[in-house]
């Protein structure tokens, strides 16, 4: 029988978890059901870094009820309409992986069915050229797409961009309007009962005891409560994925304002480029195996577009997953319960996953084993397939400098993404989940992008005689041409929609 109390709740760091953590559970849950609280330390720095998004996070907004051009504004946010690989099959290479589709299916078959078919009948076409996401970042243009599925403009989606720190500064504000409790304190022990194993209470430095039924570590990379206390165990994903460091630094914003984010590759990993509204965030993402800290420095000291605005900072990290992110009483989120690199900006989404998962999977104040169970199920399904799809853009690569990518092209891959690979070899045939990352326009990007060719295709093209194939894409093709100079500059957009004040720009990069 559960009973009626409510369920006390602490949440411990206040990151951009904690914060995303603790706003969702006081939206979501009504003061009989859960009473929130989150500790966090002014002593213990957040990792600070963590702007893109991806679409997802929308929904995320919606949620909890966020005004969108309100948190543009109190985070200097812009728009993402995709991430842009340079270097990444090979030097000299570029392709995009839009949020949105490459053209639209004919006659029952995938678009990418049909560019496959024309392709292989010899006709050179650049498949993104039937991708208005595509279109609109190369002319770094912005505007919400269109509600209305039969336009053109209506085949896209968009995401953030965000000052990290300023964006948990944003949610704690909403957090704490809607009735969480926050406290300042360094947790230095944490007390198990001796009969259950779960976590009791946590004891701060001021000497208080905050005790709780279900505790959510939001710890960072320390993991106090998964890891520390409850030793879950920690899968390392690092053959797969090496880059085990990054320098950030932020630098003046430059004058090309691209609504989406750059990843550039280079010897030993890539370098990430984030337009802000107010400065450029930037970060060399790579490997201590293959160069060393101050190389990697200097690489990332010398590509800037713009002045830089501070001393680099580095961050470590391991990629790879906790076993079981919900233990006993505790579920981590963040950094606590993974790490996955930002190639996809995905971290973020993963914290949503976790908390919206425990918001359906929802205890008492005993926990059920069944639904600890299916919560780590689930989490470990999201983590499994954003691995699988950040390895194939270090596997698929022909670049003939540095030894992480010989390392990489030859190394034995995951099965689950051995046989992925198999199939779009064979067929053009790729994922395409109903629920959670990544949807097949984005596996579809990717692989070609990195130079995956399929052999074949799906069989229903050969209903669609070929030159009325050619002629329905040329019309998809000249629809986006012709729509995209009628399409708002991205800062044009920006400044028009949610503009951060000049006094704001001053004070951000001051
Ligand atoms: C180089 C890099 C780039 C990234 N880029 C992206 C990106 O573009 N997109 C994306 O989605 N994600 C990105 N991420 C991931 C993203 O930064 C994190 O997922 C996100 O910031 C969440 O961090 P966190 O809140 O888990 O941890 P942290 O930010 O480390 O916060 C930990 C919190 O725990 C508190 N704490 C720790 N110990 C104690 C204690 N003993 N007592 C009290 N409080 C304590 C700290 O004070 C702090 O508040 C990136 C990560 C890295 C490393």
């Amino acid at each position: 029988m559960e009973t009626s109390a409510p369920l006390d709740i602490v949440i411990v760091g206040g990151g951009t978890a904690g914060w995303m953590v603790g706003t969702a559970l006081v939206s979501g849950l009504r003061p009989h059901q859960a009473r929130v609280r989150l500790v966090e330390s002014d002593e213990i720095a957040t990792v600070g870094v963590g702007e893109a998004t991806i679409p997802a996070m929308r929904d995320y907004n919606r949620f909890v009820g966020i005004d969108e051009v309100e948190m543009m504004r109190e985070t200097n946010g812009t728009f993402k309409l995709g991430i842009e690989f340079l270097d990444w099959g090979f030097k000299g290479s570029s392709y995009h992986h839009p949020f949105g589709v490459h053209g639209a299916g004919i006659g029952g078959a995938g678009f990418h069915h049909h560019w496959n078919r024309a392709r292989l009948a010899g006709h050179d076409l650049d498949i993104e050229q039937f991708s208005y996401a595509i279109a609109a970042a190369r002319a770094d243009r912005f505007e919400f797409p269109n509600p209305d599925p039969d336009k053109i403009d209506s085949t896209y989606s968009y995401a953030y961009h965000f000052d990290a720190s300023l964006y948990a500064r944003y949610l704690r504000k909403v957090a704490e309007g809607r009735g969480l409790k926050r406290t300042e304190g360094k947790v230095v022990d944490v007390t198990r009962d001796p009969l259950s194993g779960d976590v009791a209470s946590i004891t701060l430095a001021s000497g208080e005891v905050v005790k709780g039924d279900f505790f959510v570590d939001c710890t960072g990379f320390r993991g106090l409560l998964i890891g520390q206390t409850l030793d879950s165990p920690f899968e390392e994903w690092t053959d797969w994925l090496p880059c085990d460091r990054a320098w950030a630094v932020p630098c003046a914003r430059a004058d090309r304002f691209t609504p989406f984010t750059r990843s550039t590759a280079r010897e030993a990993g890539w370098q990430w480029r984030i337009p802000l509204q107010h400065r450029t965030g930037n970060g060399y993402v790579y490997s201590s195996r293959y160069i060393s800290d101050d190389e990697a420095a200097a690489t990332l000291m010398a590509n800037l577009d713009g002045e830089a605005l501070a001393e680099p900072r580095q961050v470590r990290f391991k990629a790879g997953r906790r076993t079981a992110s919900w233990t006993r009483n505790v579920m981590a989120a963040g950094l606590a319960s993974g790490f996955l690199e930002p190639l996809e900006s995905t971290s973020i989404y993963l914290i949503q996953v976790a908390v919206m998962n425990l918001l359906k999977l929802f205890p008492g104040k005993r926990v059920e084993p069944a639904l600890v169970e299916e919560f780590n199920r689930r989490v470990d399904m999201e983590y499994d397939r954003v691995r699988d799809f950040l390895i194939l853009h270090y596997h698929a690569n022909t670049r003939t400098d540095g030894e992480l990518w010989k390392h990489c092209r030859e190394m034995e891959i995951p099965e689950s993404l051995k046989h992925k690979l198999e199939l779009f070899r064979h067929r053009g045939v790729a994922p395409n989940y109903h629920d959670g990352l990544f949807a097949l326009p984005s596996w579809i990007s990717v692989l070609l992008g990195q130079g995956v060719l399929p052999g074949g295709y799906d069989r229903l093209v050969d209903n669609v005689p070929l030159a009325q194939a050619l002629a329905e894409m040329e019309r998809q093709r000249s629809a986006i041409t012709r729509r995209m100079p009628a399409m708002p500059t991205h800062a044009d957009f920006v400044a028009r929609h949610c503009a951060i004040s000049e006094r704001a720009v001053a004070e951000a990069v001051a």
